[in-house]
């Protein structure tokens, strides 16, 4: 088990001083057990596939040995070579391990140089910075690939070792083709890692064609935090209801902290975020349909705390498999990848509004709370057309933790909330098609004004670039202020009775009519513990 076995230092893994200097940087006080486990293998020349879940440390744990080889390597070298390659399924990926190798080359930047050509730019443009021969290059299969074709870069003579993080996701985003174009392009030998979350057939076919030196180590352990550091929950709740549930939720504060929200489609992103909005409840959305710098925003407004909920759709949902892997045909941007892999900072909760469709799709989204050594709860609403999904992902990964049950079923009496209730129907009926429609349409406006290209027009015309910023609120539905308070008729009595004396009711009323914003102390689904909700909606009256 993780915590009963020794983690080597960083100190003792005979690593570069500058390496050590800029871990020391990042704050990283020990290797994480991923890290401990496969930087000595990747060290040693072993390819390596690991099977890590998501924010256990992997990228550092292939980026590390990298940097490392870089190093020792160089006075050696007669001239400037490039010698990795780390390919991953989306621009927002890429940019993610890209900013991991800046920060640990930040004492070495002239001796590791690094680039990430994900970027839809000129491959011109990039072919200039490709000719400097940097020593690392991160990138998408179907950009490297573009590049490899173009003979902008030769890889047959130099390259040591090939990365292909989050395996699991090159096929089904569409890259199969590409990346079987690209080891064409590749040396005879070469070292090679795969990373993935899950070991799906994708990652199995991968493995057989990228890892082929015979000292394979296959990493294993349980995909997600275990239950102690991310609980997973269950609630009961049919279609209909669960829109007044969420708000309910939401505005008593029961749940608290950054928020992701998944949903199955991109048009129930749209409805759900004019549906809170409508409560004074802000969130930014992700999706496929989104374009890059868009979605990269998003999660930057997230990551910044500009927005606590974040609401989005994942790719597995949104297309069928075959679609998906019919590279050809899709029209949407292949690359985007929306949330999976993708770092969420200091995600309390993740909320399955709609529950995923398999069980990769479930450690996916879960992922994104419980990182590193923080807490997280994972919060699913359950229609009785989903428990059978919700029992397929229960039983898998009972296993993996040794354990009866998983989920916890957080008692939701909606009776309680009848007020809510009302409210919701309205408010849910309000967002109709038509307005769900104008909010994409306004979505992409505002990205083509927000362009790189109309800069120089909006610092001439400073009104227009602020009337269209993407945090304004989507005018698409009428906005009723009343909406935005929580009258106290309608909170439930198990509440009432513990608010409605002096400082403490006015302070509640206070957070109440706070529109949803969540203060950043109190990061979690309130637990028992906390007195407003030991008494209300989730548990029985002790
Ligand atoms: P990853 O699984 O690579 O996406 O990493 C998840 C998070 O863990 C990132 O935010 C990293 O900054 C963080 N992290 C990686 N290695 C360590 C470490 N040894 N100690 C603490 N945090 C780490």
């Amino acid at each position: 088990m993780a915590s009963e076995e020794t983690i080597t230092s960083f100190y003792e893994m005979g690593l570069d001083d500058r390496l050590l200097k800029a871990i020391a940087k990042l704050g990283w006080s020990e290797p994480t057990l991923i890290q401990d486990k496969t930087i000595g293998l990747l060290l040693e020349g072993k390819d390596v596939l690991i099977r890590a879940r998501t924010g256990s440390g992997k990228t550092a744990a292939f980026a590390i040995p990298l940097i490392q080889k870089i190093l020792s390597n160089k006075p050696m070298q007669a001239q400037q070579e490039i010698k990795g390659v780390i390919l991953a399924p989306s621009k927002e990926l890429c940019n993610q391990i890209y900013q991991v190798i800046v920060n640990l080359t930040i004492k070495c930047s002239r001796e590791v140089k690094c680039i990430d050509i994900s970027p839809q730019v000129q491959l011109n443009t990039q072919k200039v910075l490709l000719a400097e021969k940097p020593d690392i290059i991160v990138s998408t299969p179907g950009r490297i690939f573009q590049h490899l074709k173009a003979g902008n870069i030769n890889l047959k003579e130099s390259l040591d070792t090939l990365v292909i993080d989050e395996a699991d996701l090159i096929f089904s985003f569409g890259y199969e083709d590409d990346m079987k174009a690209v080891l064409e392009y590749l040396p005879p030998v070469y070292q090679a890692a795969l990373a993935s979350a899950t070991l799906s057939e994708d990652v199995l076919q991968l493995k057989k064609l990228v890892l082929h030196n015979p000292a394979i180590l296959k990493l294993e352990e349980p995909p997600l935090a275990p239950p102690s550091q991310l609980a997973h929950y269950s609630l009961a709740a049919e279609e209909n209801d669960k829109a007044a549930i969420l708000y309910a939720l939401l505005k008593l504060r029961l749940i608290r902290g950054k928020s992701i929200i998944f949903v199955n489609t991109v048009d129930r992103c749209y409805k759900l975020k004019l549906f809170l909005e409508q409560f004074g409840i802000p969130t930014c959305v992700l999706n496929s349909e989104l374009p890059a710098t868009s979605r990269c925003r998003a999660v930057t407004q997230f990551n910044t705390g500009t927005y606590d909920i974040i609401i989005a759709s994942d790719e597995k949902a949104l297309e069928e498999p075959h679609v998906i892997k019919q590279k050809s045909k899709r029209r949407k941007d292949k690359e985007s990848g929306v949330a999976r892999g993708i770092d969420f900072q200091f995600v309390s909760n993740v909320i399955n509004f709609d529950f995923p469709q398999d069980v990769n799709s479930y450690v996916h989204r879960a992922g994104r709370t419980a990182r590193g050594k923080n807490q997280g709860t994972a919060l699913s609403f359950i229609s009785i057309r989903e428990r059978v999904l919700l029992d397929e992902v229960e039983s898998e990964l009972k296993q993996s933790y040794g354990r009866a049950t998983l989920f916890k079923t957080y008692q939701f009496k909606l009776e309680e909330v009848e007020g809510f209730r009302y409210r919701a129907k309205d408010a849910w009926k309000a967002v109709t098609r038509i307005a769900v429609r104008e909010a994409r349409l306004k979505e992409i406006k505002q990205e083509v004004l927000t362009c790189d290209k109309l800069k120089s027009y909006f610092e001439d015309n400073p009104r227009d670039l602020q009337s269209l910023r993407q945090d304004k609120a989507l005018h698409t539905v009428k906005l009723q202020s009343h909406l935005k308070d929580v009258p106290e008729y309608i909170v439930p009595k198990s509440l009432k009775r513990l608010v409605n004396s002096g400082k403490r009711k006015r302070k509640f009323d206070r957070e109440i009519a706070m529109s949803g914003a969540t203060p950043a102390k109190s990061r979690h689904v309130a637990r028992a513990s906390n007195p407003l909700i030991s008494l209300s909606i989730p548990t029985k009256k002790k």
